[in-house]
């Protein structure tokens, strides 16, 4: 059975139409993750939920605990992961409500803690395509059968939040290329690719920031208004996609990290062989 983890953003905290569904709190080297897994079946695959900011969004983006919350997935088996995410639109032609895969990511955060490795052990997995591909055209086609205006690939800024943008930084973002603004989907991705997970990010465009003229610029308020709307059709997306996902890993995450640990054999200690047994030990033995 696949394993599929759906990490819910803004607006997104529970997964209806689960079967067997039970709660499942899992405890990693990290700490704890934003919340309880909600482990569940969903026609034919298995479902992991984790809402990223907890359940009543009690956790900022500079708060989550990305670490835990990736490792948290790997210990539960999960094989892909879903990430659901409020954005802001940087181009006039994705308007609120739509949807966007972005296919590229840009980290803007500041001190966010963005690696399993460290304490004795280095790897440098490649984040050249952040996203698995496999699972990008799985959300495009999903996102096409529940009905949904999607725009394929493109670039994701993270920011560090949990202000929004000054006009100033809203109308530069824009000349960088960026297509959509968020907080919260750097590390994760990063994390997600030193774990050999598939990642890919389904972005639920909710408002134009602050740089669109005719646009008010962005409030709280707007977010959630689209968002309501919004997460509805997010999960029709997820149902549609769990079935469209090949159970076959032939993609660069499933073994992103055979060629990235630089550190010797016999020079990594046994605790951290124990610490991270669950991400290294197909390599390290
Ligand atoms: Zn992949």
């Amino acid at each position: 059975m696949k394993t599929v983890g759906v990490i819910g953003g803004s607006g997104l905290y529970e997964m209806e139409g689960l079967e067997d569904v039970h709660s499942v709190k899992v405890e990693t080297p990290w700490g704890f993750p934003s919340d309880e897994f909600v482990v569940g079946t969903l026609g034919e695959v298995r479902l992991v939920f984790l809402p990223r900011h907890g359940r009543g969004h009690r956790i900022m983006p500079s708060e989550i605990n990305f670490r835990a919350n990736i490792y948290g997935m790997k210990k539960l088996g999960v094989e892909w992961i879903v990430s659901v995410s409020a954005v802001g639109s940087m181009r006039e032609e994705i308007a609120p409500g739509h949807i966007v895969i972005p296919s590229q990511f840009f980290d803007n955060t500041k001190g966010r803690v963005s690696t399993f490795f460290g304490d004795g052990i280095v790897a440098h997995v490649s984040m050249a395509d952040p996203v698995c591909p496999n699972l990008l055209e799985v959300l495009y086609e999903a996102s096409k059968r529940a009905g949904a205006v999607v725009h394929k690939g493109g670039v994701y800024l993270c920011i560090e939040g949990p202000q929004f943008s000054t006009r100033a930084e809203s109308n530069i973002y824009r000349k960088w290329g960026v297509d959509v603004i968020g907080m919260t989907n750097m590390p994760e991705a990063k994390l997600a690719r030193e774990a050999e997970i598939c990642y890919a990010t389904l972005a639920l465009s909710t408002d134009y920031d602050c740089w669109h003229e005719v646009h008010s610029d962005v409030t709280v308020e707007d977010v959630v208004e689209v968002l309501t709307k919004n997460v509805e059709l997010a999960k029709q997306i997820i149902k549609e996609a769990v079935c469209l996902i090949s159970e076959q890993r032939d993609c660069i995450c499933s073994n992103a990290l055979r060629d990235a640990i630089i550190t010797s054999k016999d020079a990594i200690s046994d605790d951290v062989k124990k610490k991270l047994e669950l991400i290294i030990g197909r390599y390290i033995k």
